[in-house]
């Protein structure tokens, strides 16, 4: 015997069991894109690998220890995308899209980090991701903000926290660095190995840091709200302004910089506290410079991903939603005339009404052993058809939740009835 083949580490398979929840936050999450105006797209999940080195940034966790890199035997650098946000970027430039000046996109799929596996924290993950390109006010932050919070509200999940901080502009940004590196310097010692050796690079990401003796100097560090510019200060005053009046709270985080280079002034998240460590359920900012830098058109850009696994975890602790994927009727059939009979009655049945959900018995069995795998399938009838009913010209149809009902409908009226017992609309036939 050979040995069985285990899954790569961090790496999920989502089982039928766990379906319906991510069905529901899908279906929710289109819903709610729809309502606001926004457009799906989807892009490669593999990139140019000095993609994600432009855009994210060196110093990153992202860049120095988590993306999954290869060169392929055409010499070309590839990198599976590690979030969504640059390649929407480069698709918005390499298609024309910002021609049209204003674009606001969403789109969801499956991330690479090569993380440390735990709960709430895999190599292969999946994100919900909303971009806007071309809009620079706070009004379109506030937006961004507001669509998240309607989405999490959607699906019940009311319990998470805002928090909210502007970066500043670049220039801004340069000033506060100063500042970051005389303070941390005065404690290189007591900081940990990474961000030591980012400490020259890019003190900022130092206050990203997940290290428990490193956020203990992060708490002492300046805050970058000093430094701020006078334009991106208002800006968030603004952004703040919207979010009052929409009644969203929030929790203004000095302390918040986010894992990525491109971001600029707004960056948000939003914190539930109950999954332990990996609380940050959705995340994002405005990255003003990243168009520029990827080669277009200068464009202010926002955006923010959520993490389908984490939001599926704090669903299943609500409970599952109502299993909608019960097939309606069971076909249950005897013989071989009946076998054959079935397969044709079955996709006259499906031309008729679209949304009908049939199961047919497969694999024969006797008539003891069809109903009770139609008492498993959660049908709400069965459909029997043997040698009598073909003799009638009608299949016997037995409600199988209340165990009792049973009728004889003619084949040619099966497809009415059914539409009417289960509420069903007849196909579209274009006729009228
Ligand atoms: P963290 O600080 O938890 O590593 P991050 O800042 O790296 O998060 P983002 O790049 O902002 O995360 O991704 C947005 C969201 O995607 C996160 O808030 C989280 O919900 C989810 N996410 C990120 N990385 C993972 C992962 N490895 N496994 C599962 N979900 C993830
Ligand atoms: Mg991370």
């Amino acid at each position: 015997m050979s040995t069985s083949i285990e899954p790569l580490r961090g790496v999920h398979d989502i089982l039928p069991s766990q379906i319906a929840t991510w069905q529901l936050l899908e279906s929710t999450t289109r819903e709610v894109f729809a309502a606001y105006g926004y457009e799906e797209m989807r892009v490669p999940i593999i990139e140019q690998t000095s993609l994600f080195k432009r855009s994210i940034g060196d110093f990153t966790d992202i860049v120095e220890k988590e993306m999954f890199s290869f060169v392929d035997q055409g010499e070309d650098h590839i990198t599976l995308r590690p979030e969504a946000t640059a390649g929407i970027a480069r698709a918005v430039i390499s298609n024309g899209l910002l021609r049209a000046g204003r674009l606001k996109l969403w789109c969801m799929g499956a991330m690479f980090r090569r993380e440390r596996p735990q709960a709430g924290r895999y190599r292969q993950f999946h994100q919900i991701d909303a971009e806007a390109f071309g809009f620079a006010g706070p009004d379109i932050d506030a937006e961004m903000i507001l669509l998240s919070a309607r989405l999490l509200k959607r699906l019940g999940l009311s319990g998470t926290k805002l928090h909210l901080n502007s970066l500043g502009t670049p220039e801004s940004r340069a000033v506060y660095r100063e500042r970051l590196l005389e303070y941390f310097t005065a404690h290189e010692s007591r900081l940990d190995e990474d961000s030591r050796r980012r400490l020259h690079g890019n003190p900022l990401r130092i206050l990203d840091s997940k290290h428990p003796e490193t956020q203990h100097i992060v708490a002492g560090a300046p805050h970058l709200g000093e430094s701020l510019d006078p334009q991106s200060r208002d800006h968030f005053e603004a952004l703040c302004g919207h979010l009052r009046a929409a009644g969203i709270e929030y929790h203004v985080d000095h302390r918040l910089v986010r894992g990525l280079d491109y971001y600029t002034r707004t960056v948000f998240e939003w914190i539930t506290d109950s999954l332990g460590a990996q609380s940050t359920v959705c995340a994002g900012g405005r990255y003003d410079g990243l168009v520029a830098q990827l080669g277009g058109a200068a464009t202010p850009g926002i955006g923010w991903a959520m993490g389908q696994e984490r939001i599926v975890m704090l669903l299943e602790k609500l409970g599952r939603p109502a299993d909608a994927d019960s097939p309606h009727v069971y076909l249950i059939m005897s013989g071989e005339r009946a076998e054959k009979m079935g397969f044709e009655l079955a996709e006259r049945l499906r031309d008729e009404r679209p949304a009908l959900k049939l199961l047919c018995n497969m694999g024969g069995g006797n008539f003891k052993a069809q109903f009770k795998r139609a008492d498993k399938s959660g049908a709400k009838y069965a459909l029997v058809l043997g040698d009598d009913e073909l003799g009638r010209g009608a299949a016997g149809l037995k409600d199988l939740r209340d165990g009792r009902t049973q009728e004889d409908c003619p084949f040619e009226r099966l497809g009415e009835r059914l539409g009417v017992l289960l509420g069903l609309d007849a196909a579209n036939t274009g006729k009228s």
